[in-house]
């Protein structure tokens, strides 16, 4: 038996600087969102790495958290680990 996870799209998108679950949704900002298919949307902490160093995945160790939201039917859960951090002149971001 295979879960229809092909179906879901990434989550964590980002359309005009907002994100694009929220953009398609209804409610009351801080009170509760609600996708438009009907599903209460859920937020997930994701943290990220941040490659602040000079050599490769080199830094401080340091991770920002973010609250991702998501739909839980239309969308995968986001992922705990995000993806890393690099500021512009450290390695990864010459
Ligand atoms: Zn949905």
């Amino acid at each position: 038996m295979t879960e229809a996870t092909e179906t879901k799209r990434q989550s964590g998108q980002v359309r005009d600087g907002k994100w694009l679950v929220l953009t398609e949704s209804t409610g009351e900002p801080s009170v509760n969102y609600v996708h438009d298919c009907g599903t209460e949307i859920l937020g997930k902490s994701v943290s990220y790495p941040i490659w602040d160093g000079p050599t490769p995945l080199s830094g401080s160790g340091r991770c920002e958290s973010k609250t991702i939201p998501y739909c839980p039917k239309c969308e995968k859960e986001p992922g705990s680990l995000g993806e890393p951090i690099t500021p512009k002149g450290s390695y990864h971001n010459p």
